[in-house]
């Protein structure tokens, strides 16, 4: 049942945008959210979370919103006392995402996320019941579900255009680089933060690229293979790469792949008709490349992250179903512990998503 909007219009009342918080200050939030907070037609920035109060000060002055609205990672239940606050954004380590949503719902503020969701379906699981608890919207990051080509790709797959998608192949990876001196590795190989390797981190997009081409279905069963650790000390924590396979009830099979050590992010999908192809750069912040068997796909260009937070918006305040609910990003941590559970143990392993 769709949950009725929750109004909460506050000091910038005249306009009716809605407020929100970002949880995390960090690279994401900075260069992208903040940037696109400003742009979009709904949201304005109306507070933040951080640990570094004199940040939280420059912020301030930036976004033009008072300093009683910077709150540290403790202190987020004052929130509940800032009607102005309409959403929170948590932004932060994958590991601390599941205790800012919780307190955020706590506060009675509806919750985005960034992906992956958490680092466990048990964590998920918690998200999504302090949510339904506290009468929130729960809504995960994944920006591509905004974006007017990988919109067009789930329209192929959902109305089987060309048949359903029975070979499917995508990959999404990034170069970390090897930094030196172990004080600047980046937290994504540190497990307890990240919650694993490339496979949380640029793996979720091939999942749920995956999953796009199957009309959402989730897999039954997935195989996969960690690759070779070639940088010992980067990598002693999490993988630097892996391999996986998701099987389908249709009997369709993706061949899937993702790592810290390589530039990749593509996808194909064929079926008995026809084939759509989006191609580098498939899931980063650029215009994603759609071509089709019938020839190349069109659409208009948006910045990624304001056609998510307006489409999100317009989500909760029409009281419609979101394109990116918490139970999709539970369903791809299920996939990912299936797919660890795979890797670790060499068997195929079922899907209980
Ligand atoms: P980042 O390292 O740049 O920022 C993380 C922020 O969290 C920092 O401000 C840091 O101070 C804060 N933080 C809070 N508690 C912390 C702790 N205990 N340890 C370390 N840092 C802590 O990371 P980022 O690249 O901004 O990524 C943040 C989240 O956004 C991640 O979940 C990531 O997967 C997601 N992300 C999503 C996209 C996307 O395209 N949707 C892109 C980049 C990142």
């Amino acid at each position: 049942m769709a949950l009725m909007p929750r109004f909460a219009f506050g000091a910038d009342e005249p306009t009716k945008k809605l407020g929100i918080a970002l949880v995390g200050l960090g690279s994401y939030a900075t260069n992208q959210l903040a940037p696109a907070i400003k742009k979009s037609k709904h949201w304005y920035l109306a507070g933040v979370v951080t640990g570094d109060p004199e940040k939280g000060k420059k912020w301030a002055r930036k976004y033009g919103f008072p300093e009683k609205n910077i709150m540290g990672y403790d202190d987020m239940g004052r929130m509940a006392d800032m009607p102005e606050i309409f959403a929170i954004y948590a932004v932060t380590p994958n590991s601390i995402h599941a205790a800012n949503c919780i307190a955020g719902a706590k506060a009675g503020k509806h919750v985005i996320t960034e992906k992956p969701m958490a680092i466990s379906v048990a964590e998920c699981d918690a998200i999504i019941s302090a949510c339904k608890a506290a009468n929130v919207r729960l809504m995960v990051g994944y920006r591509l579900h905004y974006e007017p080509h990988t919109q067009e790709f789930c329209r192929l797959a959902r109305e089987q255009v060309f048949g359903p998608f029975m070979k499917i192949s995508a990959s999404n990876a990034f170069d970390m680089g090897d930094p030196s001196d172990p004080a600047d590795y980046n937290w994504r190989v540190n497990k307890k933060l990240a919650g694993g390797g490339p496979l949380m981190d640029m793996g979720v997009y091939v999942i749920q690229a995956v999953c796009m081409a199957k009309a959402e279905a989730a897999p039954v069963t997935v195989t996969a293979k960690f690759g070779e650790i070639t940088r010992p000390r980067l990598f002693a924590q999490v993988e630097q790469s892996i391999t996986w396979t998701m099987e389908f009830a249709d009997g369709a099979v993706a061949t899937c792949f993702t790592s810290y050590d390589t530039q990749v992010s593509k996808l194909m999908a064929e079926a008995t008709h026809g084939w759509a192809r989006l191609e580098e750069p498939a899931f980063y912040y650029d215009e994603p490349f759609l071509t089709t068997s019938q020839g190349p796909v069109d659409r208009p260009k948006v910045i990624h992250q304001v056609a998510q937070l307006d489409g999100m918006a317009e989500e909760i305040l029409t009281g419609s179903p979101s394109l990116a609910p918490g139970e999709m990003g539970r369903r791809d941590l299920a996939i990912i512990e299936a797919i660890y559970a795979a890797a670790n143990t060499g068997q195929r392993v079922s899907v209980k998503a």
